[in-house]
């Protein structure tokens, strides 16, 4: 039988009303694309074999019309306090870092939402060689479904959602709101819209575009500096989209979500981390519905910077505070595994030109 192909991009990627339509396109039953969305979502299929419930011609025109791999696992890497760092082959020979974290209530998981990155931030290893490509939301949801099939065996799931690794989100708009439907969708993985985190460097019409769906999700901007010279140093899309514009777009965000905005702040030694900045974070951002949230720096040889002594780090949140802004300093996890975000990948890289 030949047929004409629908064209969604990968299965994984596709709606439950979007499965059913490609069903009866084939020819099948309308159900059978709940039956798919079903198997993919809450089975964590392999392929259309494991899907019992069809018949096996239906699995074998899928195999042929429509074939799916699901991300492959190179490197998994355990730190002592529980986190564990997964490097994932895409189809194309790609890699993808994916972090899985552990806390007092449960699990989260760090997504990547591009292979590299275009932004350019002088402290990060994931843009050293600029973005390759996209992420498919199927491609960030297999991440999701990866680190369920890691924590199964502990009897756990993920409960939190972090689009924070490889890639800039708000870049690669439209895939990361198809794949935040797709995990809060309740036959899917039903994860709470506030339980999922999208991180930006401040990419500020799509600031607007996120504010504007109405999916109340919660913003972290990553800030890393109180005022224009330093930022534009550090984050070169401060050039495009400045302080002024920046903050116009997040307090207008508050207003219309009335989401508290979190400020990501990467304390880098004698460049970002001294009193001056702490007070000029502080009047930047005092009457904002913000928390912020302090990182101490993983090192990436790559990069000159130093992390931060924690005694500064303790006093530059005490004078954050000061300004009744609530801030606290992130816990520093998995740091003997290249923790810092896009180091498995580069590594991976540089072992293959090898
Ligand atoms: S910090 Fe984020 S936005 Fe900046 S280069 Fe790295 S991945 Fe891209």
């Amino acid at each position: 039988m030949t047929v004409s192909r629908v064209d969604y991009g990968d299965v994984l990627s596709m709606t439950e009303e979007e499965l059913s339509t490609l069903m009866t396109t084939l020819g099948a039953e309308r159900f059978r694309g709940q039956q798919l969305f079903q198997g993919l979502w809450r089975q964590a299929i392999r392929n259309y074999r494991d899907l019992s419930v069809w018949p096996r011609k239906l699995q074998e025109l899928m195999e042929r019309e429509y074939p799916f791999k699901r991300l492959g696992v190179v490197r998994h890497e355990t730190s002592a306090d529980g986190t564990v760092k997964l490097l994932l082959a895409l189809q194309d020979g790609q890699h993808v870092e994916t972090v899985v974290l552990p806390h007092r209530y449960g699990y989260s998981v760090c997504v990547s939402s591009q292979v590299g990155c275009a932004m350019g931030c002088t402290f990060c290893a994931s843009g050293l060689k600029g973005r390759v490509r996209q992420l498919t939301a199927g491609e960030m949801a297999d991440q999701v479904l990866v680190a369920n099939e890691l924590l199964a065996s502990q009897g756990q799931r993920v409960s939190r959602v972090d689009i924070m690794g490889i890639g800039e989100p708000l870049d690669n708009f439209d895939a990361v709101i198809r794949f935040i439907e797709l995990i809060h969708h309740p036959r899917g993985l039903y994860i709470s819209y506030r339980h999922i985190t999208v991180s930006t460097s401040g990419l500020v019409p799509n600031i607007r575009r996120l504010a504007e769906t109405g999916i109340p999700v919660t913003l972290a901007v990553s800030l890393h500096a109180p005022n224009d010279a330093l930022r534009t140093r550090l984050m070169p899309i401060n050039r495009a989209y400045p302080l002024t514009k920046l903050m116009s777009a997040v307090r207008d965000y508050t207003r219309r979500t009335r989401r508290r905005v979190t400020f990501e702040y990467l304390l880098l030694k004698d460049v970002n981390d001294r009193e001056e900045h702490a007070k000029e974070l502080g009047r930047l951002l005092q009457g904002l519905l913000a928390h912020v949230n302090l990182i101490p720096w993983n090192p990436v040889p790559e990069h000159p910077f130093r992390p931060s002594p924690a005694a500064d780090v303790r006093r530059f949140q005490s004078i954050v505070q000061e300004y009744g802004i609530s801030c606290t300093i992130r816990r520093e996890l998995g740091q003997e595994i290249e923790a810092a975000c896009g180091q498995l990948r580069l590594r991976e890289e540089e072992r293959v030109l090898r």
